[in-house]
This record gives structure tokens, sequence and C-alpha cells, in this order.
């Protein structure tokens, strides 16, 4: 007779499939043809393209759906535009109870929402019925109360406008929610185009919509290809691009979008570490390994796909491993019981096949269980590669499928550096049983959503999104409602520009005063000294570069002049270069790192320092109204008033710099979820014109109060307000390279500043050329951007020259999960 344990070993486990009855009902009832979903009905362009919808499990056809072309586009966005009249003017209350009714029907169709993802997309029912639906309906459920809270909480906001929301095949629905719910709830329409592989469930989605009464025309589902995708993108009258997808494609709808006015936010690719420390539940990290790489076959932007385990572990932990991966269970997307399903296309396969081919050309050790795997359909074995180098190619890309590689550290600071070895930051996995530790590394590495003794948590209640190549901008939680909002006072930009042809460097050098510098030549004497009324040589006193906490000069020994309202020459400052641009970067990020660095102080020392500015500059008062009057040519008063108000904001910014760092969220998890305020790093700053002073300091204060370092370029037509800041700067104890500022022609010293891979940000409050240029240019490594497009912004009123519009700027969010409990 077996004993039991023989039993269980031997038991095998039967199948337990999900009827796909209904969906296939849903379908034929459709004809298996769908058309676009416009105005809450079904559109079919006369002679439209179709594209057809297989499972990737079995390659069965599930139907076909249109291909949208421009005129659609633009049927689409006309009726958003339509809608947005009297949705954006609907009170929050009422928009509100749309949402809940959203959130209640996807609730009821639950089961068939769940079935067609999986039937769809290859995930299994397992993911999409525990997972994906019920965090969609969460999400309709999350915003509804932003909504009916918008009137009160959000005061100081308003719509954005008609948005093009475009979502990639991994999580469609789930991709949708976050993206569609907040919209609508801030007063928004939308046009959201899903991907290709997976089109059907946002059509499903649409008839939940229908169902729940929303108005005609607030939800639009556009299906088509990425030419599709593109128009929608261009639309002059879409207002705010929101996508997920590759980095590659986020790049291409960056440059796209430069200079037009439009809000973009970025969800893109990433790489991410699960760290596993000697002293972590080895047993329970291997099944976050499981759910960190395997969950819906890898294919998550989030995936923790770099194992980062310490040395002395190693081996046990991957023996554990392999062990556990000898386990799964591939197969039927509708079987209850299996970890993994198909992948989504024959594409997808064959680069997932490609990099694992590539990792072995780069010595790796392959690991693939000798398990049973279905005979047709598109699936592939969780796999596991060793003994990587960590510059290697499979272990710096993402492979976007269920491939984990790993690596190995001896200290916790080598972990860190490793796990921050990567040019995404989107999340990280820190293992161990010594919260110290734990928390010390979440702290550490550079990503928007750090889980702690956890993997893959989720909640409409906490924003996700990235750090660097990640992309920019948070879906989910209260940070989430800022890409959807707008500063009350502030229309939409639209920038009397006309953006060159997307091109190349060629076109971007003939944008005015963007091609090549030439330095400046001698200043001719002004009448008064040519006349002879001086003869003597006058003691030159122009303003050096302020670097690293020193006045150096600047590195190309070429000067500007800088001349008063009446063209006089009311002195000269240096003209500075690519060189001087590159000192202060590196002055900049070595304040930021440096041990304790300007991030790490506490926002107390921070407050004190911004206290010491404004009590410095006060008593520098007069000096400072007059050499406004000197440069401007404006009145006393005016001057002296801008001078009292650049003291004030250096007040409120010492206030904020220990007020702002963030929040706890209430999400599902049993334990803690802290939003942190991080700051984003290194900033460029290209000041504006108007307000000498009170343009820098407005720009500098919010900065620097949240732990950031910058590179400052003042007002080029009047520099010497920022010139003469270097003395305040100097008695207020601020750490040398936490503040560094650079004269010179602006438009010529961005170019090198937004170039720079070092830079973490830049603001540039120039002309509407000049925001193109850096909008299009920082696509390069995917900096933040936030620029003023040549548009006036009144810096003397509050409502527009400080708060938390400067300081949404100044931060990004990492949201740090901690379970409790045994
Ligand atoms: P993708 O190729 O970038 O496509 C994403 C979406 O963009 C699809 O709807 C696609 O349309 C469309 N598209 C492609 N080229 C376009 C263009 N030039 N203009 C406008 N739209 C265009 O990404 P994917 O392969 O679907 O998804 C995988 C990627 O998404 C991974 O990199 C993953 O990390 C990332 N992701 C990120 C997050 C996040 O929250 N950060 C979440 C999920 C996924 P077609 O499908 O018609 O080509």
């Amino acid at each position: 007779m077996s004993t039991l344990l023989e039993l269980f070993k031997t038991m095998e486990y039967g199948p337990a499939p999900e009827s796909p009855s209904a969906v296939n009902a849903w379908l034929e009832e459709h004809n298996r043809k769908f058309g676009l979903f416009i105005n809450n009905e079904w559109v079919t362009p006369k002679g439209a393209k179709y594209f057809a919808s297989h499972n990737p499990s079995n390659d069965e056809l599930l139907a076909e759906t249109v291909q949208a072309g421009q005129k659609e586009v633009d049927a689409a966005v006309a009726a958003a535009r339509a809608a947005f009249e009297s949705w954006s003017r609907t009170p929050g209350v009422v928009r509100a109870r749309y949402l809940y009714a959203i959130a209640r029907n996807i609730q009821k169709h639950h089961r068939l929402l769940a079935v067609l993802e999986s039937m769809d997309n290859g995930k299994p029912i397992r993911e999409s019925r525990d997972i994906d639906v019920p965090l969609l309906a969460r999400h309709f459920y999350y915003y509804a109360g932003w909504a009916q809270l918008m009137e009160t909480e959000l005061r100081d906001y308003q719509s954005v406008g008609v948005v093009g929301q475009i979502i990639p095949w991994n999580f469609p629905l789930l991709m949708l929610g976050w993206k569609i719910a907040p919209a609508i709830a801030m007063g928004n329409t939308v046009v959201l185009k899903p991907a290709s592989y997976t089109r059907l469930s946002a059509l499903l989605f649409a008839e939940i919509v229908a169902e729940a009464g929303l108005p005609p025309g607030v939800v639009n589902i556009m299906t088509g290809s990425s030419k599709a995708g593109s128009m929608l993108v261009e639309h002059p009258d879409v207002d705010k691009i929101a996508f997920t997808g590759s980095t590659d494609v986020g790049r291409i709808l960056r440059r796209q979008t430069a200079g037009s006015g439009k809000k973009l936010s970025l969800e893109l690719g990433g790489k991410s570490p699960f760290v596993v420390f000697e002293d972590a539940d080895l047993d329970g990290a291997i099944e976050g390994v499981v759910d960190a790489i395997w969950f819906n076959q890898g294919q998550v932007c989030c995936a923790g796909s770099r194992l980062i385990v310490q040395e002395n572990v190693a081996a046990k932990f991957i023996q554990k491993l392999k062990n556990r991966m000898d386990h799964m269970r591939v197969g039927d997307p509708l079987d209850k019981s299996i970890d993994m399903g198909a992948i989504v296309d024959q594409s997808q396969w064959d680069t997932i096949d490609g990099w694992v081919k590539t990792g072995v050309s780069e010595g790796a050790e392959c690991y693939q269980p000798n398990i049973k795997m279905p005979e047709h359909g598109l699936f592939y074995k969780p796999t596991l590669l060793t003994g990587l180098d960590p510059a290697a190619a499979t272990v710096q890309e993402e492979i976007f499928g269920p491939v984990l590689v790993s690596l190995t550290f001896r200290t916790p600071a080598e972990a860190v550096e490793l796990a921050n070895n990567t040019r995404y930051g989107l999340a990280a996995s820190v293992w161990s049983d010594n919260i110290n530790l734990a928390l010390e590394a979440a702290s550490n590495i550079k990503a928007g959503s750090v889980w702690v003794n956890c993997t893959n948590q989720f909640d409409g209640a906490s924003g996700f999104g990235g750090y660097r190549e990640s992309g920019f901008g948070r879906e989910g939680g209260k940070e989430g409602l800022f890409e959807y909002l707008r500063p009350i006072w502030m229309e939409r930009p639209r920038p009397d520009f006309k953006t060159p042809a997307e091109g190349t460097k060629s076109t971007l050098s003939k944008v005015e005063g963007w091609g090549e510098h030439v330095p400046a030549r001698p200043a001719m004497p002004t009448t008064e000294r040519a006349n002879g009324s001086d003869l003597r040589p006058r003691v030159d006193r122009t303003p050096k570069m302020y670097i690293g906490g020193k006045q150096v000069r600047p590195d190309g020994a070429y000067t500007l002049s800088v001349l008063s309202a009446k063209g006089k020459l009311v002195g000269q400052v240096g003209d500075g270069n690519r060189k001087d641009i590159r000192d202060a970067v590196e002055a900049a990020h070595a304040a930021h790192l440096s041990k304790p660095g300007w991030a790490m102080r506490h926002g107390f020392n921070r407050s004190q320092i911004l206290y010491f500015i404004a009590e410095n500059l006060d008593a520098r008062n007069a000096e400072f109204v007059k050499r406004i009057v000197e440069m401007t040519g404006r009145t006393q008063k005016s001057a002296q008033a801008e001078v009292d108000a650049a003291v004030e904001r250096l007040f409120s910014y010492a206030a904020w710099a220990d007020k702002y760092g963030g929040t706890v969220q209430e999400t599902t998890l049993r334990g803690i979820t802290v939003a942190v305020n991080e700051p984003i790093g290194v900033v460029g700053i290209a000041c504006p014109d108007e307000y000498p002073l009170l343009g820098f300091v407005s720009l500098m204060a919010p900065a620097i109060a949240r732990g950031n370092t910058v590179v400052m370029i003042p007002s080029q037509k009047h520099p010497l307000s920022a010139t003469d800041f270097y003395q305040v700067l100097d008695t207020s104890d601020v750490p040398g390279g936490v503040v560094n500022i650079v004269t010179g022609d602006r438009e010529h010293l961005v170019k090198t500043l937004v170039q720079h891979e070092d830079v973490d940000s830049i603001w540039y409050f120039g002309t509407a050329e000049g925001s193109y240029y850096v909008e299009y240019e920082s696509a390069a490594n995917m900096k933040r951007t936030w620029v003023g497009h040549g548009l006036p912004r009144n810096w003397m009123d509050r409502e527009q020259g400080e708060g938390h519009e400067f300081l949404h700027e100044a931060t990004q969010v990492k949201n740090i999960w901690v379970p409790t409990g045994e």
C-alpha cells in the first residue's frame, strides 16, 4: 500500500477548464466582426480593412476588428471634443455616479471579461479572474471617489481636455482601467487605442460603458494599427497623450509631441531587480520569484527579471529555484490550475527565443525544466540564465518573456549598485528579514515601486510609474490625477510655433537660435566713456561662473555684454560653453550623491538653509533693487516688489522643505504602502528673462527645497541678479555644488544640458522654439521636462509662480510596499 506522501507525489493535477461558451456566444452575437466604438455606437467605416485576433494557445480565430484610418481617428476625436464641453462641466458628484456604475458593471460581467482576456491574450484565467479584472473594478471605484471630491479637494485644477490613450497588449483591461478611470473622473474625454494583438476586451468594455449610460463621446474605443496610434498622437485637437508601451515607441512619441503644448505621460519598459539578502526567508523569496517573473508569462513591464542574490546563499537559492521550476505547469490559459499560459503572438515568442540564444552566446548557462508542454500553441518554458556578466545585453535589455537572469553580490552596497545598474527604473523587489536593511535598500534603489518581501503589488490607491527610461508620470493614487489636470489659471498651451517636420538633427539646427553659437566679441564703450569723461581703464569685475561652491573662470574665456534697457553697457558676464555645463553637472552630481548628499539631508536642514538664503537676500535688498532697475529700466517700485516677492518665495520653500515628504497610501495590502516624494536628481534650469531675480528664485528654491541639485542658466538678458546671488549663497551655508550657475547664451547652454546623460530633468522657460528643442532632445535618455512654450507666466502672482505645480515638478513618487504580519 502506498504511503500518503507517495500518493501526494504521484498525484496528477486533473484539468480544471473554464468554459469559453459565454465568450463565444458574445463573439457570435457580433458575427465575430467589430466596428469602432464612437459616441456609444458601433461604427463600421465603408470599405474598412480588418485585423484578425487569434487565441494564442490554439490559434483559433476569435474575431476581426477594424483598422482605423485618418477619417475614423478624426471622427473619434471630434466625438470626444463635442462630449468634453458638457462632461467637463458635469458636477464631479455626477461623474462619480457614472464611474460607480461602470465599476459595478465590471463586477457584474467579471467572468466574461476574465475569460475573454485569457482567450485573447493567453494569460492564465487564475490571473485574469483574480488580478486583472478585480483591479480594473477597483480603479473605477477609487477614481469615482476622486470625482466625488474633485470640487473640494482639487479646486486649483481643471480638466485637460481630449485625451488620446494608447495601451499595450500585456494587460489590456488593466491598462485601459488605469488610463480611462482617472481621465474621465477629472472631466476629460478619451479616445483609447488598444494594442493590435489584444483588442477584444476593450470592445467588451465599450459595451459595459454604454450599459452604464455614460454620455456618448466620453469614452471612444478606436481599434487600429500603430499608424492609427500615430495619427491620434499627431491630432491637433488632442490635448494630452497617455501612453503605455515600449521605451522605443515612447521615445518616438516624446519627439512627435515636442513643442506642441500637449501633455504627455509615458509608462515604459523595465528590467526590474529582485534582490535577495542572505537573511531572507528563502522559500518565501522563491515563491516571490515565481510571481515576479512568471506572472503573465513574464510579459510584465515590472517583472522581476534580474535576480540579484547574496553570494553566500546563491547556490542554495538557485538550486531551490530549479526545483520549483521543475514543478511549474504550463498549459491551456483557461485551465484554472496552470501557472503559465501562452505567449501573446508568434513574433513575441521569436523575440524571447532570440534573447535566450543571445544569453547562451554571451556565456549563460541556460536552465529550462523538463516539464510537460502542450503540443500546440505559443508556449515557452520558464527559463533561468545564470553566469552572465552584469553588462551582458541579456542582463541589460528587457526581454518581456519568462526569462530570468541571475547575478550575485557580496555587500548591501554592491546589491544596490547592481540593482541601479540599468537605464530603467520601474520597480524593484527586496527580500530580507532585517527591516533596516530592506528599507535602506528600498530607499536607495531608483525605481517608482519597491516591494519589500513581496512583489507585483498593485492597487488603485497607489501610483505606479517609472524613473529614468521607464518614463514619467504616474498611474494610480492621488499622484495619478495630476496627469489629467491642469492648473486652473492655465489654458492648453498652443505655442505660436510650427514644429519642423519630423526628421533629424539637421531639421533641429534650422530652428531659429539653435544653430552654431558664435561667442561674443568685445563690447564697444558706451558714449559716455567714449566721450572721454572717464578715461582710466576699469578694473575688470566680470563675474565668473559659480560651480561647486566656487567662482571659476569660464572655460572658453569669452564674455557677454549686459546692456540696460537703453542699450548702455551695465556689465559683462562669462559666456559659458559646453565644458562649463559639464563641470557644473559634475559638481551637481557630486553634491547630490556625496555622503550625506543634499538629497539625504533631512528637510529641517534644507529648510534652515533656505531661511538663511532668504534672510541674506533681504539684507542686500537695496543692492538687488538697484541692479534690477539698472538692467531692466523698470521703476524702483517694481524692482522693490520683485525683490520682496523673491524673499517671500524663499520663505515659502523653506516652509515646504519639510512638508512634502509623501503620504501613507490606503491600499488593499495588509501592511504599509508609503508614497515618498523623492528628488529627481540633477535638474537643469533655464530661467525666464522677465523678472530676472524672481524667475531665478522661483525655480531654484523648489528644486533645492526638495533635495535636487541644480545647474542654473540665469536670464541671458539680465544675468547680473543671478551673479550677485553668489554672495548670498556663499553666506548661507549652501553646500558646494547644490546650486551651480552658468551664464551665457541660454539656448546654446541648454543644448548641452538637455543632451547630458547625467541630467535628470530640464526646466526651460524660454522661447517656443526652445521648448520644442528641449522636449525633442530630452527623448535621448527620456529625462523629464517642464517647459513654458514661450508663453507668459506672471511670476509675481503666487498662483502662477509658486506652489504645488512646482513641488510636483521637483519630485518623483516612489511607492514602497511593506506587508506586515507573520
Ligand atoms: P509597443 O510596441 O510600444 O506598443 C504599445 C502600443 O503603442 C500599442 O497599442 C501599439 O499599437 C502602439 N504603437 C506602436 N507604435 C506606435 C507609434 N509609432 N505611434 C503610436 N502608437 C504606437 O509595446 P507593446 O509591445 O505593446 O508592449 C510591451 C511594452 O510595454 C514593454 O516594453 C513593457 O515594459 C511596456 N509596458 C509598460 C507598462 C508600464 O506601466 N510602465 C505596463 C505595461 C507594459 P499596435 O499594437 O497596433 O502596434
